[in-house]
């Protein structure tokens, strides 16, 4: 396995990647975003974006659907399926942890092979043009850093990478991959279907399911993400703080801010009377705090900015 330096900025940038752009919209979307309502709010929107120097954007699930990610939640923001496995179950529990790794090697490959939509590409033109202070997202899937954009932070981490909870060690989730299909062949003909974040569901045992561990100190491995029932690291949470505090605006995209974590930037954005903009299909923890809010698919932010 290959040892990652911990302390290695985080910059990935693939600007040449091809992008299977799977960002059409049915007959029926379209034809929504044509009504006169859903025009004069796009246009709204198009001006807030226009008018802002210094945006801090927060992207969450909604922005990833159209590359063939799915999401945890539906329209009024409650849950669609079980939540998935919490921070204490996977360290606690040898059998979580079977689980946990053997619906990640089914559902890992298709999550890795999404690629970035129109939604991403727009909001690196908003970065190259100068408009935005950051970008936080809540997603793990690093498509916004796949699709050229430099300035971002991964709130609830990033699934390509594997962390050692004992020495912190971090390992890449490809040669997990690797291992994994080696030591659980018989996983791979199993029928499942793929789940949000690289899981996927699959009925079988998982008694006999082989789980890596740290190459370097035996410890344990966990996906480098926030699971639920865990916390964001303070110095993350301070840093988007301090954009908050520089931001003109806070442009907010296919997230329900149901997590609190990322509800709290636009509660202080709010508490400062930053004007805060969301382009999100259904409703959204934070709707009484935003000024304005387009009920309309991510892609549609790609023909409110400038190419
Ligand atoms: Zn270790």
């Amino acid at each position: 396995m290959t040892k990652i330096d911990r302390f290695k900025e985080e910059s990935v940038t693939d600007t040449s990647a091809e992008y299977a752009i799977k960002d059409e919209l049915p007959a029926k979307r379209k034809a929504d975003m044509n009504t006169p309502n859903a025009q004069s709010k796009l246009a709204a929107l198009k001006t807030f974006i226009r008018q802002r120097e210094n945006l801090l954007v927060i992207t969450g699930a909604g922005i990833s659907t159209a590359s063939g990610i799915g999401d945890y939640r539906d329209q009024a923001g409650n849950w669609k399926r079980a939540q998935p496995v919490s921070h204490q179950d996977f360290l606690a529990s040898y059998a979580w942890r079977q689980r946990y790794w053997a619906r990640s090697q089914l559902g890992y490959p298709s999550f890795m092979a999404a690629q970035p939509n129109s939604a991403h590409q727009a909001l690196v033109r908003m970065e190259q043009a100068g408009q935005l202070c950051g970008l936080v997202t809540q997603n793990v899937d690093r498509l916004h850093q796949r699709a050229g954009h430099q300035n971002v932070v991964d709130l609830h981490g990033r699934l390509d990478q594997v962390i050692c909870i004992d020495c912190r060690a971090l390992v890449d989730r490809d040669d997990i991959q690797v291992w994994l299909d080696a030591k659980n062949p018989w996983l791979g003909s199993q029928s499942f279907s793929p789940a949000p974040d690289g899981d996927a569901d699959v009925l079988t045992d998982f008694s006999a399911v082989e789980v890596p561990s740290c190459d370097y100190c035996g410890g344990i491995l966990k996906p480098h993400v926030v699971f639920f029932g865990d916390s964001v690291d303070r110095h993350v949470v301070d840093r988007i703080m301090g954009q908050v505090d520089q931001a003109d605006g806070i442009l907010v995209v296919g997230t329900s801010l149901m997590v609190f974590s990322s509800f709290r930037f636009v509660r202080q954005a709010h508490a400062r009377g930053v004007p805060v903009a969301a382009l999100n299909q259904g409703v959204t923890r934070a709707d009484e705090l935003i000024t304005l809010k387009v009920n309309e698919p991510c892609m549609a932010l790609d023909g409110l900015v400038a190419r």
